[in-house]
């Protein structure tokens, strides 16, 4: 097949373990598509330290602008001060409005309860309570605004439709609470009715969040993709993860209309910096989801596959290591090993 074109992607290496688990992806996916670039970004701890209060700079915004895309390693959110979620941040900044994550079950090789689980998450990112409107009424009320509009529905609706088209995925559920919420879930609901049609190859299904959420912990191989607003999408995505038996492993995508920013479902891991022990294995997966969204299949193809085949031959970091391990091993020589898969 041709090569591929030459593509710049912006890096931020973030804090904690971040820095090792960057390296160890950008030497996988140097060896796997040669075409790209990275241009590094500073977002986190030492954005914040030189004052900058989104945890990012002027840089950071132009080079994802140019580019594109981001690869983000996990950042520190500082305590006890008034600073802002850098995710959030950068979810408004760039209009990043689908939440993307695939939870997925590696059994035998990473304890499940639920072999078989392989469900797709795709949450609104932009709108609900999340867009954080809040003000006090009096001193002893405070209330939250819970934003939703037709256009902000109908994105991520339509979005997790041609997702599941695109992925050859059959069914899509919609989750939301709109028997006690009309107006807001209710107009997520209705608009999710109303985009299904145009899908008539999809199933489509509703569920209330609260049974859904119940079904997603015991049952969660009869889900295929979930579509659902801000808030429900953050807790069910990480009742997912857990449930899947590998959250460790978890990637994520933010998706937007012009830029996207992908980056590994886990934190910044602090008690584990810098001992060349972490797995880079989130982060990994969701720079092969980065390269899906950029149209370099192949690539994406052969480092899953690699990783598959890596995990498979019972390599593993010390956080999955376990009763199907055959060895134990750091950070950089899992990176290796992929490589040389
Ligand atoms: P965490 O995910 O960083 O760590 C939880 C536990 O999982 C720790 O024991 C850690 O060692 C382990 N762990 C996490 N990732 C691992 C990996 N790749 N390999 C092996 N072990 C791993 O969660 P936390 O401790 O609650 O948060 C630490 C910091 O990360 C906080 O400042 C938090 O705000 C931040 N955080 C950032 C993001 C992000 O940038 N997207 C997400 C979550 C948390």
């Amino acid at each position: 097949s041709a090569p591929l074109p030459h593509r710049t992607i912006a890096v931020a290496a973030g804090d904690g373990i971040g820095p090792e688990i960057t390296q160890a992806v950008l030497d996988v996916l140097r060896a796997a598509d040669p075409a790209l670039s990275f241009a590094p970004v500073t977002v986190g701890l030492e954005a914040y330290r030189a004052g900058h209060a989104a945890g990012f700079d002027r840089d950071t915004i132009d080079a994802i602008a140019e580019h594109g895309v981001i690869l983000k390693g996990p950042i520190t959110t500082p305590q006890g001060g008034g600073y802002k979620s850098v995710n959030v941040s950068l979810r408004k900044t760039f209009g990043l409005y689908a939440n993307l994550r695939p939870c997925v079950a590696y059994h035998p090789f990473v304890a499940t309860h639920h072999p078989g689980m392989d469900v797709v998450i795709v949450r609104e990112n932009e709108e609900d309570t999340y867009a954080g409107i809040e003000h006090r009424q009096t001193d002893e009320v405070v209330q939250c605004l819970k934003l939703v509009s037709r256009p902000g529905c109908e994105r991520i609706v339509r979005y997790a439709f041609d997702y599941a088209r695109l992925h050859g995925r059959r069914k899509v559920t919609c989750m939301t609470k709109d028997n006690i919420m009309k107006l807001t879930d209710g107009l997520f609901h209705r608009v999710f009715d109303e985009v299904a049609r145009e899908y008539p190859d999809i199933a489509a299904e509703h569920m209330i969040i609260d049974i859904g959420t119940a079904k997603m912990a015991v049952d969660p191989t009869r889900f295929d993709v979930v579509v659902t607003p801000n808030l429900y999408g953050d807790i069910l995505s990480d009742v997912a993860a857990e449930v899947a038996g590998s959250i460790g492993l978890a990637p994520s995508a933010n998706i937007g209309r012009e830029c996207a920013m992908f980056e590994a479902v886990h934190g910044s891991a602090p008690d584990i910096a810098g001992r060349d022990i972490a797995n880079p294995s989130g982060l990994l997966l969701s720079a092969v989801m980065m390269l899906v969204h950029l149209g370099r299949g192949a690539a994406a193809t052969a480092i899953h596959n690699a990783w598959l085949r890596t995990i498979e031959d019972g390599l593993h970091t010390a956080d999955i290591h376990g009763a199907h391990s055959r060895e134990r091993v750091g950070t950089r020589a899992f990176a290796q090993a992929v490589v040389a898969r």
